[in-house]
């Protein structure tokens, strides 16, 4: 099986880093709850997006290595080589923030990935500037199934018709998304590898 992956808030989990550097820059009081949406919904209420804009810069660049992958993508990863499938991750990340100082975020993911994520080589790993740019990497790396935390993009009418489509929405329970969804990584592991054990 040709499994392709999102990396940001699919394979990286960032619960609290928002948070952890929002306080820290003296952005938002620490009462704040943890969650990224937390932080986005207090900035936006105050009418500060570009305070916004520019955390996510820092976050997905000088940031990231505070961030953790998801509990059981290890796992998943050990059970994925083992049923000789073939992992790719395929990202929508721009190379620079929209705002704010200019990290590159490209190399800031590398660095992520070869750190938290050695199993995976480079050759595995696109990293897209544009949307439509993912979608057609979707297709051209002929994946059997995409793993995503946006219901937009697995929705999306470019969105090659012959994948298998998995929201990843461990936050909501998959509530309402419109589309087959995981709650977890162990959840992902007992769809895509029950039965390929030997
Ligand atoms: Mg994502």
């Amino acid at each position: 099986m040709r499994i392709g992956i999102d990396l940001d808030n699919t394979i990286v989990c960032y619960d609290g880093l928002f948070h952890q550097v929002a306080v820290r820059r003296g952005l938002i009081p620490s009462d704040v709850a943890t969650d990224k949406q937390a932080v986005r919904d207090f900035l936006r209420a105050d009418g500060r997006n570009d305070q916004w804009t520019e955390l996510q810069g820092s976050v997905y660049g000088i940031a990231m290595s505070g961030a953790k992958p998801f509990p059981g993508f290890a796992e998943f990863l050990a059970q994925a080589t083992s049923s000789g499938s073939d992992i790719f991750v395929i990202s929508h990340r721009t190379r620079f923030p929209y705002a704010g100082p200019r990290y590159d975020l490209h190399q800031a993911a590398r660095e992520w990935l070869a750190e938290n994520v050695k199993e995976l080589c480079e050759q595995r790993v696109f990293l897209e500037e544009t949307l439509e740019a993912k979608l057609q990497r979707i297709s051209t790396q002929r994946c059997d199934v995409f793993i995503d935390d946006l219901p937009e993009l697995l929705l999306h009418a470019e969105f090659p018709a012959q994948v298998e489509r998995i929201c990843f929405d461990p936050a909501n329970g998959c509530s309402g998304a419109g589309v087959e969804c995981a709650a977890s990584w162990q959840d992902l592991i007992a769809r895509c590898f029950r039965g390929t054990e030997a």
